[in-house]
């Protein structure tokens, strides 16, 4: 049985909200970008015994244009961070950054001043994921809590009530942690 058989004489009703949330979740996709180690696990979940193609991201784009998430796959260079900056600008919005790995979050064992200390010092991170390296299924995990967060992302009058519930929390003094990613962080806070 399908959904069809289900709806009343079938009208199915949503918001353009909704509706927005689940076509950009349902469209995602990934640039290439694998920089360490993490990357061979990132093209494993691509592969057939994990499919990312079930959400229609196995073609990992080659143009910035074509793609409007970056899974950040490995440790960031110094070297490398200003390369990674322009390929993140160069990506169409709405747009995406999943920091896959502790080196992509935080520098992990690299603590030196060759690697960069975290891959939000260069661009805002939706969603961090932890683990050396993270297995294929970690990153699956990942992708769907990021496809909950983009089916739930607010728009027109409803992104300007949360814009300014935040910008209240930021007033009372709120730490930032509680106010979401990163990416609503800088985005959304004066
Ligand atoms: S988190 Fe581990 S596997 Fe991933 S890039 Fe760093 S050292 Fe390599």
């Amino acid at each position: 049985m399908g959904l069809e058989e289900k709806l009343p004489s079938g009208i199915l009703l949503t918001t353009v909200e909704g509706l927005a949330g689940y076509m950009r979740k349902s469209s995602l996709w990934p640039a290439t970008f694998g920089l360490a180690c993490c990357a061979i696990e990132m093209m494993t979940a691509g592969g057939p015994r994990y499919d990312l193609a079930r959400f229609g991201m196995e073609v990992f784009r080659a143009s910035p244009r074509q793609a409007d998430l970056m899974i950040v796959a490995g440790r960031v260079s110094q070297k490398m961070a200003p390369v990674l900056r322009q390929v993140y600008d160069q990506m169409a919005n709405p747009k995406w950054v999943l920091a896959m790995g502790v080196c992509a979050s935080s520098g992990g064992m690299f603590n030196n001043y060759a690697i960069v200390q975290g891959v939000d010092h260069v661009v805002p991170v939706d969603i961090y994921l932890p683990g050396c390296p993270p297995r294929p299924e970690m990153l699956i995990d990942a992708i769907l809590k990021l496809h909950d967060k983009i089916q739930h992302q607010k728009l027109g009058a409803h992104r300007t009530a949360e814009v300014q519930e935040l910008e209240q929390l930021a007033l009372a003094g709120t730490s930032t942690t509680e106010l979401g990613s990163s990416a609503e962080r800088r985005s959304l806070l004066p």
